[in-house]
């Protein structure tokens, strides 16, 4: 593992880098930003960095026994603490300070990363803060967090904050194909939905969207334009979760959209659905552009009775019977 697997997070990495290239490596840091970025990767290579035994230009030199045990995960100067339940406890924070105030076991340096900043509870933050404003010369406190809010503000003041963004959809299809296995079909059209959150298309990939989606446009290229592809239709006498509901008007919503915009070029790049771009193109010169509006602006009004809790069944069986007429 190296500092260049993280991808699209080059300020971060820089600043980390910097840091120890110049021998000003702080205390304690606070990475912030969404989850599945590259904070926790950072981490963990920020602290192989430092404690390596023979670091080249910033980056772990990979070989020696010290990062050999930081990439097994059982290096003993590397300590992740992570919740127990909802809260990191406020025992386990004494134990991990208790040990950081010790001398290295291996090395001349200690990391201890914090997996969840807003799992520190005011108990645990109290237990950490005397650390912080006392720390022994040679340790490195990490906390991750995805946000500054959750935290209590006192950790926050005695840390230096490094800022990870959102990430482009071209990383996040490199991620979801490299880390994940994910299929390129699949990896691009996650990419497109889950605007820059890798949490989301993790998310989405879990939920089997991409599935979902396929069978939505199996439904409309057979003809039955609905909701819910193949059973179209049928969502308003089934019992569909809400969410499940929520995400099928989402997925359809991009896919209306996408006929559409066939109507007016068709670039790969400007879809959402661009692994069915023939299908796309096939239907917006079938259907009406004024057809399509109105279906658009019928699913966006039935996301928002949903969300106001008008019954389910009737918006429902109101927008399959709308989508039977474009078909
Ligand atoms: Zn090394």
């Amino acid at each position: 593992m190296s500092f260049k697997e993280i991808l699209g997070q080059e300020k971060a990495v820089a600043l980390l880098k910097g840091a120890f290239l110049r021998g000003r490596v702080s205390h304690a840091y606070i990475f912030v930003g969404p989850a599945g970025v590259g904070r926790s990767k950072a981490a963990i290579n920020f602290a192989k960095l430092l404690l390596c035994e023979a670091p080249c230009q910033a980056e772990p030199c990979d070989v020696c026994p010290s990062c050999r045990k930081a990439d097994a995960a059982n290096h003993p100067d590397i300590r992740v603490l992570s919740a127990d339940g909802q809260f990191i406890k406020i025992d386990a924070v004494r134990e991990a300070c208790r040990r950081l105030a010790l001398k290295g076991f291996e090395s001349s340096k200690k990391v201890l990363i914090i997996s969840d900043g807003a799992a520190l509870n005011d108990e645990s933050s109290n237990a950490l803060l005397k650390t912080l404003e006392e720390p022994s010369p040679d340790t490195v406190i990490v906390i991750l967090a995805t946000s500054l809010k959750a935290m209590v503000p006192t950790i926050v003041s005695r840390c230096q904050r490094i800022v990870f963004s959102s990430l482009e959809g071209s990383v996040v299809f490199e991620i979801l194909r490299r880390d994940h296995g994910v299929g390129e079909d699949e990896a691009f059209y996650l990419s497109r939905i889950s605007d820059g959150c890798m949490e989301a298309a993790l998310q989405f990939h879990e939920g089997k969207v991409f599935a979902q989606r396929n069978r939505l446009v199996a439904g409309w290229l057979r003809g039955g334009a609905g909701l819910f592809g193949d059973e179209a239709g049928g969502a308003s006498e089934k019992k569909e979760p809400r969410q499940a509901t929520e995400m099928a008007l989402y997925l359809l919503a991009g896919w209306l959209r996408d006929i559409l915009v066939g109507k007016i070029v068709a670039d790969k790049k400007y879809f959402i659905n661009a692994d069915r771009i023939d299908d796309i193109i096939h239907l917006s010169r079938k259907l009406d552009a004024e057809v399509l509006e109105g279906a658009l602006k019928l699913v966006a009004q039935t996301a928002a009775d949903l969300k106001a809790n008008v019954n389910t069944r009737l918006a429902l069986a109101r927008l399959n019977t709308e989508l039977q007429k474009i078909a």
